[in-house]
């Protein structure tokens, strides 16, 4: 069986992958950075979400001679000129911590008019082969921002993120009904028409 690899630890973001790829190419499997042995993780040094991306792929195909996928995503605000962006995971200075992140964006944006508070998730997503052939995509979920935290789905900043055309937080939509209109799902189902073009 064929292997792809998608250079993360994160098993949420693995699953959506499997789930958008095996109805497509069932002798595909995909790993994740548990199955595959330990490398230094290349820093997302890059000033763009694709940029990112694609540092992420091509160091997974560097150091494991497998096909793989690099991902980046995050939080773009109109009323901070595009940040948290590609920031929005060490917002607050520490990586990861999504109550601190999402507390300090509230906090500035504290006197900032309803009207500027449109917002939008955006993913890039890379795959990169061991041939060196690339591929990005971007995805993006518009919407716009609440003030008060709502929901307990998700993560990240979801609960303060009104997707377009809804009237609840991502945070209160299912699994499914967000990967249907998320940012992930929109880049991961247009690499996944890539990669069956490919195969
Ligand atoms: P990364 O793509 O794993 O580097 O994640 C970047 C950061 O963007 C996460 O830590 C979250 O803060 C934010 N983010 C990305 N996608 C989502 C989402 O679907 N919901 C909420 N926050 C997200």
């Amino acid at each position: 069986m064929t292997q792809l690899l998608l250079a993360t630890r994160n098993v949420g973001k693995l699953v959506e992958l499997r789930r958008i790829l095996h109805p497509l190419l069932p002798s595909l499997e995909v790993v994740g950075l548990a199955d595959v042995p330990e490398y230094a993780e290349v820093p997302e040094t890059g000033a763009t979400f694709e940029a990112n991306a694609l540092l992420k792929a091509r160091e997974a195909v560097r150091y494991t001679g497998l096909a793989a996928v690099g991902d980046d995503s995050g939080l773009t605000v109109e009323a901070l000129n595009g940040m948290p962006g590609i920031f929005s995971a060490r917002w607050s200075g520490r990586h990861g911590d999504d109550a601190a992140n999402l507390s300090l964006l509230l906090g500035q944006l504290a006197d900032v008019p309803d009207e500027r508070l449109g917002a939008a998730f955006v993913c890039a997503a890379a795959y990169v082969t061991p041939s060196g052939a690339c591929e990005v995509v971007r995805g993006e979920m518009r919407g716009r921002l609440v003030r008060a935290p709502r929901g307990t789905n998700g993560f990240g900043y979801d609960p303060i993120f009104l997707p377009d055309g809804f009237a609840a937080t991502a945070a209160e939509l299912s699994a499914a009904d967000k990967d249907a209109i998320s940012h992930r799902g929109v880049a991961f189902r247009a690499l996944a028409e890539i990669i069956v073009g490919s195969a």
